[in-house]
This record gives structure tokens, sequence and C-alpha cells, in this order.
């Protein structure tokens, strides 16, 4: 079965690549390394550097011919798209839109699709959230993946092409990249690897809900398999406040400063945990990997990497 995935040198796309090729998969990447990294991708995955807003997708769809797309290519900040409103939705509406157009023109079977819980219902009115929770962004990061939710409806409606969109928390891992402004956890320990003292934007006390990279990974292997069409969240449904992560890092890293406070960031929320039960019921899914866990393993791997950097 040949799948192509979009944003496959990104932090979660290559997890996703890697498992899938594991899996049996033939891959093929498509990436334009805005934030990816070449040398994220399998060997064994076939590489387009390729803009999915660009009018090169097609060749690739008209080349490869993929049964199934999974769609992770996107401007992915929430802090870049306040900035950069024009360039976010040129990227995650008319991207997606391209890659819409392609699936139904070369009859692909199924599309899944990253999308975000952390930022599509704006400030929860109760949580853990469900996928009934209104939608609120008060982000365009968030206005821009609800409308590539939309229109995924919309294809499914229009032509009959089957779609699983997943509502991801606050994805972590080895990969992240800590150099922009999303990715806590990669943020946080790379400054603690490093001896800097991080920035925490607001009192602390506000909470995400933190899910392993594997688990996504095992999510979008099973939406990918499943004839299930429609919306889930993946997450834990369990909140962590900022401080009590930083605390974590700070144990695991040996860190032993203080953090830098500063003013919240216009599109963040202040609470969130999202409710992983309908992903449960219609995938089977469930994260298996403990916040602990989780950022132990991420932890090693960075120190890891750091070491593989500085030739040590
Ligand atoms: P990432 O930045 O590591 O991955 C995105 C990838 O897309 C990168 O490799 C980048 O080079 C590529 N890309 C960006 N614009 C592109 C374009 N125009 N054409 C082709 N490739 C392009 O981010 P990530 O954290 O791995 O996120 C993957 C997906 O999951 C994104 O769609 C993101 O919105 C979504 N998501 C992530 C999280 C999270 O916590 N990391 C949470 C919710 C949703």
């Amino acid at each position: 079965m040949r799948v192509l995935v979009t944003g496959g040198a990104g932090f979660i796309g290559s997890h996703l690549v890697d498992a899938s090729i594991a899996s049996g998969y033939e891959v093929i990447v498509v990436d334009d390394l805005s934030s990816g990294r070449r040398e994220n991708v399998h060997p064994r995955a076939k590489f387009y550097q390729v803009d999915i807003a660009s009018n090169h997708l097609g060749e690739v769809f008209a080349e490869e011919r993929p049964e199934i797309v999974v769609h992770h290519a996107a401007q992915a900040s929430v802090v870049r798209s306040v900035q950069e409103p024009r360039y976010d939705a040129m990227v995650n509406v008319l991207g997606t839109v391209q890659i819409l157009e392609q699936c139904v023109r070369w009859k692909v079977r199924k599309v899944v699709f990253a999308s975000t819980g952390g930022a599509i219902y704006g400030e929860p009115i109760s949580i853990p959230v469900t996928e009934d929770h209104p939608i609120a962004p008060i982000s365009p990061y968030g206005i821009t993946k609800y409308i590539g939710e939309l229109y995924l409806a919309f294809y499914h409606k229009a032509y009959g092409l089957p779609y699983v969109s997943l509502r991801y928390a606050n994805v972590y891992g080895p990969r992240q990249d800590p150099t922009g402004e999303a990715g806590v956890v990669a943020i946080f320990i790379d400054a603690m690897l490093r001896g800097r003292a991080p920035t925490i934007f607001g009192d602390g006390t506000q909470t995400r809900d933190f899910v392993y990279v594997e688990d996504v990974v095992q999510a979008n292997l099973l939406a990918m398999q499943s004839e299930v069409v429609g919306v889930m969240n993946i997450g834990t449904g369990v909140e962590t406040s900022v401080n009590l992560l930083y605390a974590k890092l700070a144990q695991l890293t040996g860190f032993t400063d203080p953090p830098v406070y500063a003013a919240p960031r216009p599109g963040d929320v202040y609470r969130i945990a999202l409710d992983p039960d309908r992903a449960r019921s219609l995938l089977g899914w469930r994260p298996k990997v403990t916040l602990e866990e989780g950022l132990r393993r991420t932890v090693e791997a960075f120190k890891e990497q750091a070491a593989r950097e500085g030739g040590g």
C-alpha cells in the first residue's frame, strides 16, 4: 500500500514515516523543508522537496499515485500565525485544498489530517474537551486548521473522499524542533541542557495536555487502516501545568535554576485537555506512554542528539 505523508521531514510526520515503513507501507514524503529536516526522512522513503501550495504538487501525485494521504505539512506555529496570518492561510488553507483536489483527482482511498485540539476549541467551557465542544479558535492557526476540517467534510460529501481528522493535544517527543516558539517540552529540555533558564509565558499555572509522539503515530496508523470517517481528539484527557512540566524536566535534566516568567502570548489558551473517548471507541486507540516515561525518553534523545552534534 502506498502512502504519501506531507510534512514527513518534520517532527510528527517523520516518526509516522518510520512506523509506516516498519508496518510494510511504501512511503512517499512531500516536504518543503521550511521547518523539517532532510535527515529526519527515512532512507527508504521517496522524498520530494515540494511546497504543498505550489504547482508542483500535482506532478508528485501523477507520478506516485498514492492510495492513502496523511497530511501533516503545515504552518504549525500559533505565534507565527498571529504575526503572518496570510502565510498561515496560504499553507494551511490553500495547501490543504490543493492536497484534497489531488486526492479526488487520483482517487485516493483515505485522507488523514493532522488537526489541533489545542487551538480550535478556544478557551474551553469544560474540561476535558469533547469533539462536540463549540469551535472558537483564538488564533489564525486555529482558524485555518478548522477550515481544513470544513474542506475535508465538503470533499467527503461532494466526492465521497473518506477522511479522519485527528485533533492533537500537545505532542512531544524526540526530533521536536526546540528553535521555534511551539513545542514547550523541546524548548525547555534544549534550554536546560544548555544551562539556560527557559522562559514561561504567563504565570505557569496554564495547563496543557501532553501526548507522546509514539501514541500519536499509533493513532495515525489506526486511522489509515480504519473505515471510520470524521473528527476525533488525540490526547490524554489529563491537564498538566507548565510549572509542573518545568519541575519534572528540571529533575530529569538536573537543572536547578528557576524559570524566567514573561507576559502571556496572544493566541495561547489558558487551560486545555482533550477527551480521547471517541478515538478509543472508534479506533480502539488509547495513549499508552505516561508523561514521566515520555519525558524521560525525550530527554535521553535530546542528550544523545547533543552528543552527536557536539561530536561527543
Ligand atoms: P513540524 O513543523 O515539525 O512539521 C511540519 C512539516 O511540514 C515540516 O517538516 C515542514 O518543513 C513542512 N511544511 C511546512 N510548510 C510546508 C509547505 N508549504 N509545503 C510542504 N511542506 C511544508 O511540526 P509538527 O509538530 O510535526 O506538526 C505536524 C502537524 O501536526 C502539523 O500539521 C501541525 O499543525 C499538527 N499539530 C501538531 C501539534 C504538536 O503539538 N506538535 C499539535 C496539533 C497539531
